[in-house]
């Protein structure tokens, strides 16, 4: 049993209860048990959160305060630290994530330097950079400047199944340069985000209303950070069609969007590769059930040696430890929700009408009754076209597509409306660097390489999203600039 998690909403600085006095359950996806409930946010706790929000950037020094701004940060970051293990429990109970990948890309990770990376680059950014003398007009010279500045209020809406990763690298660079904010996690997962909300509210020195969080079981409560013109701007992780939504009701307002979408990604091995070594882990895609944004769900294998490639990657899913999310040897946990699974079976049944093969799984487990549970699922003999090619399954299926060449390689490599991630493994790193460039995608691992850090831009192509989170481009993305002159003596 953990212990129950804050049930409380921040707004304005304050612990809350919801307006209208609700509550919604947190279900822990492994058992299918509440562990507790959390304040239900309604449209007017958002309102109200914003109009905070606005105040707070228009009337206070947070916008300007930069070493307040560095001090609060570490102040959060040092309450997280201290309850790093709480945290690290009440992650795997509520997202149902193995216990294993918090030690990685669910807490550990992002605890080292979301945070902290924006906090020091408070003081590196080139908040002003200068143009040097120009006289345009033949009138006289002038110094001109550059300054990048907060956007104001930023509306930030997450998903479930990387919450606190996705929040700290969102909050950080959002309140790094200056911006207040308004939160809203997904229903599934909102402890995390409600403990981060009782952190800043008892022990930090946040000015109120810089940092509102307001959970809802109602996903349109979040659509008022889309069309309030209180908000400057959205800052968005979720999937590609609720992306669009928040596009078009930002469009009102003319508020800039930045938006973290699903992907397709894949794990491209050519033919020079040493396929024993790579291709058992492609059943990798089981990690935390698939449920990541950037998971290489698409294995292209070269045709003249698809049969071994069909051997090794049965054998990789053979041996995909999955269960119970709190022993450490599982490396994949349930699905978030019924409703997810119930989805991905709809996407397996649906590879199987159109004709794709069924090598491993595709059903639900025998021996986990309860939780939501989905068996690491294999598909060969996938053509690109098919809808478990295309679509964003968003669970622990994997679909194999031999290729001729590498010009058919990058061509089904792009047959996507995604691009946000990938992997590209070669005898010859010149090689895969040389496919690297061809392919639209947002990262890629070279390799076996990883390319993750607060430092390092991550977003997408197409229609995986606008904008990249982390790296300077995900301090910029948080700015508006003006440009100043004024006339000097020759
Ligand atoms: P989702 O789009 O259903 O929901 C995401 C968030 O948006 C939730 O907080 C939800 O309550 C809120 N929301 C839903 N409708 C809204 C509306 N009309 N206006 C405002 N807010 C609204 O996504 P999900 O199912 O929670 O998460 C899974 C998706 O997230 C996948 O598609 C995955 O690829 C994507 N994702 C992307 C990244 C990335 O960085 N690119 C990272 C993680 C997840």
């Amino acid at each position: 049993m953990i212990a129950a998690g804050e049930r409380r909403l921040l707004i304005d600085g304050e612990l809350v209860e919801a307006s209208a006095g609700a509550t919604f359950d947190n279900v822990n996806p492994a058992t299918e048990q509440v562990l507790g409930v959390v304040a239900d946010g309604t449209r007017e706790d958002m309102q109200r959160a914003v109009a905070a929000a606005r105040l707070a950037f228009d009337t206070t020094a947070w916008s300007t305060d930069k070493e307040l701004r560095k001090r609060c940060i570490l102040q959060l970051q040092a309450g997280l630290e201290a309850e790093r293990e709480d945290l690290r429990s009440e992650l795997v109970a509520e997202v149902g994530c193995p216990v294993l990948i918090t030690y990685g890309p669910q807490l550990d990770a992002p605890l080292a330097e979301a945070l902290t990376w924006p906090a020091e680059m408070i003081d590196r950014f080139e908040w002003v950079r200068s143009l040097g003398p120009k006289d345009p007009f033949g009138i006289g010279m002038n110094e001109r400047e550059v300054w990048k500045e907060p956007v104001g209020v930023v509306g930030v809406i997450v998903p479930w199944n990387f919450p606190i990763e996705i929040i700290l690298n969102k909050l950080g660079p959002i309140l790094a340069m200056g911006n207040t904010c308004v939160l809203k996690p997904a229903p599934d997962t909102p402890w995390n985000a409600t403990r981060i909300g009782r952190l800043i509210a008892e022990q930090t020195d946040f000015p109120p209303g810089v940092v509102n969080i307001v959970a809802s079981s109602d996903h349109l409560v979040g659509e008022v950070l889309s069309t309030s013109p209180l908000v400057d701007m959205v800052a968005f992780t979720g999937s590609t069609a609720t992306g669009r939504r928040i596009m078009a009701a930002a469009a009102d307002t003319l508020k800039p969007v930045f938006l973290e979408l699903g992907g397709k990604s894949i794990n491209l091995v050519l033919d020079d590769a040493d396929l024993a070594s790579v291709i058992p882990s492609s059943s990798m895609v089981g990690f935390h059930a698939g449920q990541g944004c950037a998971m290489p769900t698409r294995l292209l294998v070269p045709r003249s040696r698809y049969d071994e490639a069909i051997d090794l990657a049965t054998g990789g899913f053979a041996t995909v430890a999955y269960g119970d999310p709190t022993d450490a040897s599982n490396l994949m946990g349930p699905l978030v929700s019924a409703r997810q699974r119930d989805r991905v079976l709809g996407y397996i049944e649906q590879g199987k009408a159109e004709g794709a093969r069924l090598i491993c799984g595709g059903g639900t487990p025998d021996h986990l009754p309860t939780g939501w549970y989905v068996e690491p699922t294999l598909f060969v003999d996938v053509d690109s076209s098919m809808t478990i090619a295309q679509e964003e399954i968003f669970g622990p299926v994997l679909v194999m597509i031999p290729f001729d060449d590498d010009d058919d390689a990058v061509r089904i490599a792009n047959d996507s409306q995604y691009g946000l991630s990938g992997m590209i493994t070669s005898g010859d790193l010149d090689r895969a660097k040389a496919i690297a460039r061809r392919v639209r995608t947002g990262t890629l691992g070279l390799n076996g390489g990883i390319w993750y850090g607060a430092d390092a831009p991550f977003g997408g192509y197409k229609q995986s999203g606008i904008g990249r989170q982390c790296g300077i481009e995900g301090l910029e993305i948080f700015t508006e600039t003006k440009t100043v002159g004024w006339p000097v003596q020759p």
